[in-house]
Parts: C-alpha cells; sequence; structure tokens
C-alpha cells in the first residue's frame, strides 16, 4: 500500500497518520500491523516503513529505509490545455499525471466554452490520487486558469518586461497543417532539452484558431499533427504526451 505525505509529517524514523489518509488506511485499504507501506512526500523521496501500530483512528508507521529510486521522466512537460467541459478535464489531469507530466496549465482560448471554473481544487486532488496511485515521486503542479493570449503574448506584463521571442520551447498540437511529430522533434533546435521545461498545446473542443497557432509559432513552438484523423481534445493530450515521453522521455 501507498500513500502521499508532505515531507513536514515525515521526521525522524516513526511517522503517525491521522485524519483522511488514515481513515484511507484503515477502512479503504485494510492495513494491518506488520504491513508494508510505502509513503511519498510528493517531492521526489520514497520510503519504505512497516506499520507497528492502528488505534484512535491513527496508523503509525516505522520507517526502515529512505530510498532514492525515482519513477520521474527525466522531461520537464508542461501541458497547457484549454478548458474542456464536463468531466473531460478531470481525465486529462489524471491520465497525464500517470504518463508523467510536471505541470498543468489549464487555458482559457479564443474558442473556450469554458472560461471560468471552481474546479482547480478537484483538479489537485485528481493528480494527487494518480500520482499516489501510479507510484510517481512528484506530484505535478496544477496551474490556477489563464488566458492562452496571456501566455502567448506580451499582455499582463509590467512597463520594461518584455518576453523574447522564440523563448518558449515545446509544441502547439494543430489538426490543420502541423509538421509530423518526429521530424518536429528530429530537426528542431530543441537544446537544452530536457532540462528545459516542454510545452504541450493542446485545444479546447472547437480548436485553436489561425491567430493562436500563429503567435504559438511566434514565441517558438512548432505547429505539430497527430496525424490525419481528428482527435477528440481529451484523446489529443494523452497521445501528445505518450509520443513525447517516447520519442524524447523515458518510455523506450
Ligand atoms: N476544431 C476541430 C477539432 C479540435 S480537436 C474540429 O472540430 O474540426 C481539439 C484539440 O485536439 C486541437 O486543438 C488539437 O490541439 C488537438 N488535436 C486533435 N486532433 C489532432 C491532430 N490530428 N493533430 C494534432 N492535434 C490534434
Amino acid at each position: 500500500m501507498r500513500i502521499i505525505l508532505p515531507k513536514s509529517e515525515i521526521q525522524g524514523n516513526r511517522v503517525t497518520i491521522s485524519g483522511e489518509k488514515a481513515k484511507y488506511l484503515i477502512s479503504v485499504l485494510r492495513c494491518e500491523i506488520e504491513n508494508e507501506l510505502q509513503i511519498l512526500d510528493g517531492e521526489g523521496n520514497f520510503y519504505k516503513a512497516k506499520i507497528i501500530s492502528i488505534a484512535n483512528k491513527k496508523v503509525v508507521a516505522e520507517i526502515l529505509e529512505k530510498s532514492l529510486v525515482s519513477t520521474e521522466s527525466p522531461l520537464h512537460l508542461i501541458l497547457i490545455q484549454g478548458i474542456l467541459k464536463g468531466e473531460k478535464m478531470d481525465f486529462v489531469m489524471q491520465k497525464t499525471t500517470e504518463l508523467g507530466v510536471k505541470e498543468i496549465i489549464p487555458a482559457i482560448t479564443e474558442r473556450s466554452q469554458v472560461r471560468h471554473t471552481r474546479k482547480v481544487a478537484r483538479w489537485r486532488k485528481i493528480a494527487e490520487e494518480a500520482a499516489r496511485q501510479s507510484g510517481r515521486t512528484v506530484i505535478p503542479v496544477i496551474h490556477e486558469p489563464v488566458e492562452l493570449s496571456a501566455i502567448l503574448e506580451t499582455k499582463g506584463l509590467g512597463e520594461g518586461e518584455t518576453r523574447r521571442h522564440g523563448e518558449m520551447k515545446g509544441f502547439i498540437f494543430w489538426e490543420g497543417n502541423g509538421f509530423p511529430l518526429k521530424e518536429a522533434i528530429a530537426s528542431s533546435p530543441l537544446p537544452p532539452f530536457p532540462a528545459s521545461p516542454i510545452h504541450v498545446l493542446i485545444g479546447p473542443e472547437g480548436g485553436f484558431t489561425k491567430e493562436e497557432i500563429e503567435l504559438a509559432n511566434a514565441k517558438g513552438l512548432i505547429a505539430v499533427s497527430l496525424g490525419k484523423r481528428i482527435l477528440r481534445a481529451e484523446t489529443a493530450a494523452l497521445s501528445a504526451v505518450t509520443l513525447i515521453q517516447f520519442l524524447m522521455g523515458d518510455i523506450n
């Protein structure tokens, strides 16, 4: 069994787990004394522990070893996803976390039908749960929604602040007339990948406008294709992250 605990709660060689997480261990996972417990602190550390007591809605575990095994991709993938309707965004949060993204920025685009949301806290919970479930040692950062124009233009910057042309590395996925992804990766001046963030832009249900594609191009993002068929946005997000992890990251 596996749980995520904030690093501040893991001090010394014993941890006391209370509240929701203890309830989860006791009632859902039905933990018992002597069970092995894997603890992730969400910051890259992994601990092997053993449950030594279960009482008063609290679970106490003894830490046996701290391990440096990391399940993280070497890529710093930032998914910029046009906000989707209904549960589709939950799906994207969960699945792209499993696939190893480091950050997700919900974006409001020209064709967004959803322009306000109160779901950020819920998305953060989904990402944490997916990180725990897939044995990730880092929980992706889920940002507050941002206007795509603010990401791509100089809008919102103070006086004297300018964003340099071509400063963003990554790909904008476009069903219109994008380059084949493999070619774009092979031919683009991508170093210092994988250290620098790679942005992955996926549109909302209605797709990106031509102007958004042009702005993204001007920022240095390459418009790429996922083939001749038009995919639903959530399929596109999963495919894009999977293929980039395959071509550049740690899916071999
Ligand atoms: N506006 C389109 C569909 C947009 S699909 C239409 O209805 O005709 C939603 C998003 O998924 C797009 O903005 C794009 O980022 C991505 N996407 C879907 N199919 C794609 C493909 N074949 N190649 C690249 N990106 C794709």
